[in-house]
């Protein structure tokens, strides 16, 4: 749609464009949430297409993505043979409730800082335990825990004028065994619940990461696989106020929906196949 507030856009920044930013700013990726909607606070978009970011790094340390790769672009990532957690690049790209735009414009970075409850690449880097790079305005720059990222519906940690640059993921989490669940009211719809899990190689140990049905992602580690009734007692942990509720879904379904699936995935993931 048109944004008939904005009076400017900077088509080619700066190379550390934190130092542009001013009241009414918008750090403007694929554009696809920003056009979708009225934006009556802003005044200019930044264009961070423009700042030619490499998409994907693969190296001996993991992958580097940077902030401005397209869902298309890490869904077309070939990666390497021992990396079988890779399989969850995929999964992750086909959760969004995607039409042919946002599958081509939407970037991964995008999908992290509108820090939506159903954000996939949320939980695809909440679950391999990935690193996020945020600079800030005055040039300096950070590093985050995915996990830390999102602090709620629409909320993040990023204060004004600070960008999220790249996102790092360790080469031990794409070793890793991994397994997931996903729920849809819809076949195509938005994500009720969605959990991912993964494993050490040679080892029992679990980490299991909750997303959609919370409204920021909680990740649950276990170093030996934990009976039912462990599983589900920190499950009835999370605080009551943490399960999301939106026409995808109910606090108490999705509740109910993470323990069943957590179940699930502790047999399939104990046995050795799915249930
Ligand atoms: C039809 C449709 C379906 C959608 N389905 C889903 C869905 O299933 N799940 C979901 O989570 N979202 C969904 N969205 C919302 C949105 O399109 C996605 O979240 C998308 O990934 C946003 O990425 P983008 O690159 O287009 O971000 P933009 O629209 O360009 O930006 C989104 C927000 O993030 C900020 N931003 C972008 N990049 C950075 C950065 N690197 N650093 C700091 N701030 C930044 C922008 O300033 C803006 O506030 C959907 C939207 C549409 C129109």
């Amino acid at each position: 749609m048109d944004l008939n507030t904005i009076t400017d856009i900077v088509r080619r920044p700066s190379e550390r464009p934190g130092v542009l930013w001013r009241d009414g700013d918008a750090w403007l990726a694929g554009g696809t949430w920003l056009f979708s909607t009225e934006q009556p606070q802003l005044r200019r978009l930044i264009d961070i297409t423009a700042l030619g970011w490499d998409s994907l790094m693969p190296s001996a340390a993991g992958l580097e993505i940077g902030a401005t790769c397209t869902i298309r672009e890490l869904n077309a990532f070939a990666p390497p043979g021992d990396w079988p957690a890779a399989t969850l690049f995929g999964t992750c790209c086909e959760a969004f409730l995607s039409s042919f735009k946002v599958w081509n414009a939407a970037t991964v970075g995008g999908n992290i800082c509108m820090s939506l409850p159903a954000g996939p690449m949320i939980t695809l880097t909440v679950a391999l335990e990935a690193a996020y790079t945020v600079w800030a305005a005055d040039g300096s720059e950070r590093t985050i825990d995915a996990a830390d990222f999102v602090i709620g519906d629409h909320r993040n940690i990023l204060g004004p004028g600070e960008i999220l640059r790249r996102i790092d993921i360790p080469v031990a989490a794409l070793r890793k065994r991994c397994t997931h669940r996903r729920f849809t009211l819809t076949r195509l719809g938005r994500s009720t619940v969605f959990l991912i899990a993964t494993q050490s190689p040679g080892t029992a140990d679990l980490l299991l990461t909750i997303t959609a049905g919370t409204t920021r992602p909680v990740r649950l580690a276990f170093d030996s696989m934990p009976d039912a009734d462990t599983l589900r007692e920190r499950i009835d942990a999370i605080p009551e106020d943490l399960w999301f509720s939106d026409p995808n879904g109910t606090p108490d379904h999705r509740r109910h929906l993470a323990g069943y699936f957590a179940e699930e995935i502790r047999v399939e993931l104990t046995e050795g196949g799915r249930p």
